[in-house]
């Protein structure tokens, strides 16, 4: 099948959400950059949805990169359900579309793309959430490349599901409560830190069906490929490395890490620029929870007061979806009357830009992984407030492995008080100076990955050589 001087051609099909798509779009040019031919895939759902938060229409949203020479070619594929089918509303559907009904139509597009393509197609870099992969990739003579887009110690408490359950800290009725110690690679982790699907009682969900499936494959992969560095997670990366072939790559930036050429964004962008040019260094706070999960009317409520407290200038990324349940403005009454030139409300932004403003002093998360990145590569500090998923997991890193945030709420809800107390912290006086101190170093370790000689570059590369070794 293959020739001795073969150039490597992936497929990439990232998992239709925000924060999947925007790390696959950056990892396709980087392997693009170093020689690689690539076909992305979008469902056709995300491909609608980022052409219609363009103000140019985006038929192939990598046109722009396509200028600078890279081979990147674009499709699209169904996920099973109708574009005007709502998929934040109706998740647990969604999910079951992409865990039966996905599959058919990727490998139906596969086929095609195999049967024409020059250079020949030599890899599927699919997201390691799929339950697919073994499968297509076997029918297709491919080499099963698994990419994760959040840290190492998510990647492995999933990959030790099976521990966790056999030390009856997951998936009994009365999970143990204390510390976990046998994890490889993981010192020590207190159940409140897993995963919220690892935290759950009810495993008879459909994203658990999924979680299940998709480690399956991901002990089938031949190589995994992680966003993160080395150096962040060292003990958690050498420990799967005794297991499987395991690159840590990251962070996976857009170059010089500015505005993409590429269209990502599933919404369109509110600018922030203009305002944030009219306020102090590091006086602003920024708040966003990501593009899909959900808070509580009362969270929301007590965070607005909160800020209202501090007295801070902030940018708050209220996406309309934000709370769940349909209980209508999730702000208090007159709220925005009352905030008045100290803020902005906005529906999304372009993150990157407003993080890396002079303007930016500290950051609201709810810990998506790329948050995480991108405040550490701005040297913005973070209040924690995960809400699901890996965000739990994320925030120790962040809190207390790497000491460049505060826990928003130390118990269950959050009060505006507390929220108040912690703004000032985080952004303020001599505590606000330690954070921004510790995030300077940790900024340091993610840019060193980077350089030419850096862990993260050089990782990339032996991943490109041993592949070449495979193929030949
Ligand atoms: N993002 C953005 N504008 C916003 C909010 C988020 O561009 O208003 C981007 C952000 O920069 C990040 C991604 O969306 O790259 C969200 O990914 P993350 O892993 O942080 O969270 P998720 O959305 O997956 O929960």
């Amino acid at each position: 099948m293959a020739n001795t001087h073969q150039k490597p051609h992936a497929i990439l099909i990232p998992y239709p959400l925000q924060g999947h798509v925007i790390p696959f779009v950056n990892l396709a040019i980087k392997l693009a950059s170093k020689g690689f031919t690539i076909t992305f895939i979008n469902t056709q759902s995300v491909h609608h949805q980022i052409s219609k938060a363009q103000t140019d229409s985006a038929d192939d949203i990598f046109a722009g990169a396509r200028n600078s020479a890279l081979d990147i070619r674009y499709s699209t594929v169904s996920d099973g359900l109708p574009l005007e089918f709502d998929r934040s509303l109706n998740h647990d559907e969604f999910m079951e579309s992409i865990l039966h009904v996905f599959s058919d139509y990727v490998e139906e597009l596969i086929a095609k793309i195999v049967e024409s393509a020059v250079p020949p197609v030599t890899c599927l870099i699919a997201d390691t959430f799929y339950v697919w992969p073994t499968t297509i990739g076997k029918k297709f003579g491919l080499i099963n490349v698994s990419f994760w887009t959040e840290p190492a110690l998510v990647f492995t408490l999933y990959y030790h599901m099976e521990l966790l359950r056999n030390n009856g800290h997951f998936a009994s009725n009365d999970n143990r409560k204390d510390t976990i110690s046998y994890i490889p690679g993981v010192w020590a982790i207190e159940p409140t830190d897993l995963m919220s699907y690892l935290q759950a009682t009810d495993i008879a969900t459909v994203v658990h069906r999924i979680i299940f499936k998709a480690f399956e494959e991901a002990k089938a992969a031949d190589i995994i490929l992680c966003n993160t560095v080395q150096e962040l997670e060292p003990e958690t990366i050498s420990a799967l490395q005794v297991k499987k072939p395991f690159y840590a790559i990251g962070p996976i930036f857009p170059t010089g890490f500015t505005k993409s050429s590429v269209a990502t964004n599933l919404w369109s962008e509110s600018d922030c620029t203009q305002w944030l040019n009219t306020k102090p260094h590091g006086s602003v706070l920024y708040i966003s929870f990501g593009s899909y999960a959900h808070a509580s009317k009362n969270d929301i409520v007590e965070i607005a007061k909160g800020l209202l407290l501090s007295k801070v200038n902030f940018i708050w990324v209220l996406r309309p979806d934000i709370v769940s349940s349909d209980d209508g403005d999730p702000l208090p009454e007159g709220f925005e009357e009352e905030i008045g030139e100290t803020a902005m409300i906005v529906p999304w932004c372009c993150q990157i830009e407003v993080l890396s403003h002079p303007a930016i002093g500290g950051f609201v998360t709810h810990c998506g992984w790329n948050s995480i990145l991108e405040s550490i590569w701005c040297r913005v500090p973070m209040l924690c407030f995960p809400l699901l998923t890996d965000q739990f997991t994320n925030r120790r890193l962040v809190v207390d492995d790497w000491r460049v945030g505060i826990n928003l709420k130390d118990g269950k809800t959050v009060n505006a008080d507390e929220v108040s107390e912690k703004i000032d912290r985080l952004m303020g006086g001599k505590s606000g100076e330690e954070f921004r101190k510790e995030i300077n170093e940790v900024r340091k370790v993610l840019e060193n990955a980077l350089m030419a000689d850096g862990s993260s570059e050089k990782n990339l590369d032996q991943f490109v050589e041993d592949l070449m070794v495979t193929i030949r």
